[in-house]
């Protein structure tokens, strides 16, 4: 699409960090010259950012990873990527606020999250560099905007990206104990199908995420809920054209010291395409928030659950982790058997019959994170 004037440069270049092991998979028009540089494992090229939807759109279908790699603005922050990650800080995790949850988890109800799915996924799209991808963002500011009402602790910020114009979304709800200590619970607001911008409604990728986040933000507000901790509740710009949006924000957080200390990703939350309910991405993820989040299912919930592996830059948890922050991803069912509609226009409510069954259990799931991390 064309660029609009007047404000950022849409074609200014990216440079993309891809998995050395994926590229051999790919179309290799895509990868015209020789990469920038490289380590075993991964390698940097640039792009032109009218590429990226193609490259998006070719490890979608060559590999169903969405998308499968970083994009940065700037060569130095996509060098980055050749560096080892930095472990993330061992801590101690504990479950004793058992009555607050108990007393919350009613509170979540599956209409509620049909209700924002349903509004994310009239749009014709939520794409990054498209006008509907800008507009999505700016109606869920004002939804969120609408819950700081009559609360001072709550505050929402649009977080503006240099090289494009849909906005993240952050609502923060501040501790009152500790509130430089930070939890992170989100995940990604745009939508894609094929390489630009067409019709995609990603009922499922990812409205069902950012309609999760947004119940969890209602359900603690109704509750009367007060973070000893801050939580801030995010929708990412861009995931989908290499996790721009949550390589951003947690460039900006990792830049400026905030203590984060727990990440919760939610990308896909609606297809029950396995048997068991619940599955954590295993790689790339931490390994002791991911058993922190096997406990609260065990002990508030009583969902089934697994894990998988889903590869390099799958989704924004990776942006955290790679920053030493400790992330995770609860996934609809396993790599292989996940929505098969999503990245087209079929990516519709009315695929699960118009319900939201399977998304209520993320929201449970969340809500207990948020009680038992911000305590
Ligand atoms: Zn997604």
């Amino acid at each position: 699409m064309p660029a609009v004037p007047g404000r950022v440069d849409l074609e200014q270049p990216v440079w993309v960090s891809v998995e050395k092991g994926d590229v051999a998979a790919l179309d290799e028009a895509l990868f015209k010259s020789a990469p920038l540089a490289q380590n075993q494992r991964v390698a940097i090229y640039k792009f032109a950012p009218s590429e990226l939807g193609r490259l998006a759109d070719g490890m979608h279908r060559a590999m169903r990873r969405a998308p499968g790699f970083f994009a940065y603005d700037t060569l130095e922050a996509a060098l980055e990527d050749l560096k080892t990650p930095p472990e993330p800080q061992a801590r101690a995790y504990s479950l004793d606020q058992g009555v607050r949850v108990r007393e919350l988890l009613p509170l979540v109800k599956e209409e509620s999250i049909v209700s924002a799915i349903t509004s994310l996924s009239s749009y014709r799209n939520r794409y990054y560099r498209g006008a509907t991808g800008v507009d999505a963002s700016k109606w869920l500011q004002q939804l969120w905007g609408s819950y700081a009402e009559g609360r001072p602790d709550i505050s929402v910020e649009a977080f503006k990206h240099a090289a494009f114009q849909q906005e993240s979304v952050i609502l923060t709800m501040r501790g009152a104990a500790e509130p430089e200590k930070v939890i992170v619970i989100g995940g990604h607001l745009d939508s894609i199908a094929g390489s630009g911008d067409n019709p995609a409604p990603g009922a499922d990728d990812n409205a069902s995420g950012v309609a999760v986040t947004n119940e969890i933000i209602k359900v603690l507000i109704a509750g009367g809920y007060r973070p000893a901790k801050t939580i801030k509740f995010m929708a990412f710009a861009a995931e989908e054209a290499g996790l721009r949006g949550s390589g951003d924000v947690s460039a900006a957080f990792q830049k400026e010291g905030v203590k984060v200390e727990g990440m919760l990703n939610l990308d896909m939350t609606n297809y029950k395409g396995s048997e068991k309910d619940i599955y954590f991405v295993s790689d790339n993820t931490s390994a002791d928030q991911n058993a922190f989040l096997g406990k609260l299912i065990d002990t508030y919930l009583g969902y089934t659950w697994g894990s998988f592996k889903c590869g390099y830059g799958c989704s924004d948890h990776a942006s955290w982790s790679k920053k030493g922050y400790p992330a995770s991803t609860p996934f609809e069912s396993t790599y292989e058997q996940c929505n098969p509609y999503i990245h087209k226009a079929v990516d519709t409510l009315a695929q699960t019959g118009g319900r939201a069954e399977h998304s209520l259990k993320f929201a449970r799931l969340g809500l207990a994170y948020a009680v038992e991390l911000a305590k």
